[in-house]
């Protein structure tokens, strides 16, 4: 079985990766296994371009195929904010515990109706012959007024979803099943398949 890499070190988003990406029919390693020691500098402006940067530098660095996700969350009132910036809205480095205070406090009155959001993930798969797949995957939900559920990463106790619990307040198997990076991995895959 070939091998691709997951362009990411992020452990919470590789762990999901795995999970959705079971019965694959590549066998996906770490960077970390795969010898890769590399801080990757995301300096696009979409989701897109940051996907891709991941993407070339580690295939440029291994010859082998890798995939990149980069994903974020946009927030409607704030025209889109945080977006590609959301693992360091507030600042560097990266805290997600000050990300959600910052959210929170920039939405400071909004009531839940104009408090929507979605979750974002553009998954790259790039070949070493320069073949590309790419796939967006969304979800929309809304943001809370306080931090709710223990689990997941990120923006998790804060993202609404169906009006009912937060992404913190799922167990991993339901997030996995309509997450955005379910939804561009499920794309991803249907897009192998006629490649
Ligand atoms: P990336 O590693 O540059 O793609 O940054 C992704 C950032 O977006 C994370 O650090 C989180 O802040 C946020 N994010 C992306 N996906 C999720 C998710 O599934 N749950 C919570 N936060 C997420």
């Amino acid at each position: 079985m070939e091998s691709v890499i997951l362009a990411s070190n992020n452990k919470h988003k590789l762990k999901e990766i795995q999970e959705i990406l079971k019965g694959f029919e590549y066998n996906l390693v770490t960077m970390e296994a795969a010898g890769l020691h590399m801080d990757i500098e995301e300096t696009g402006t979409t989701f897109e371009e940051n996907s891709l940067i991941k993407a070339e530098a580690v295939v440029k660095a291994s010859g082998h195929i890798a995939i990149a996700d980069d994903s974020g969350l946009e927030v409607d009132y704030l025209k889109g904010q945080p977006g590609v910036y959301s693992a360091r809205y507030a600042g560097e480095p990266c805290d997600d515990q000050a990300n959600n205070k910052k959210l929170l406090s920039a939405l400071d009155g909004v009531k839940y109706e104009d408090r929507k959001a979605k979750f974002v993930s553009v998954i790259t798969m790039l070949f070493p012959d320069g073949k590309k797949i790419v796939a967006r995957g969304e979800v929309n939900g809304h943001i809370s007024e306080k931090l709710q559920g223990e689990g997941g990463f990120g923006y998790d106790p804060l993202f609404i979803y169906d009006n009912k619990q937060s992404f913190g307040q799922m167990n991993p198997e339901e997030k996995n099943k309509i997450s955005h990076r379910h939804n561009s991995l499920l794309i991803l895959k249907e897009r192998l398949k006629n490649a």
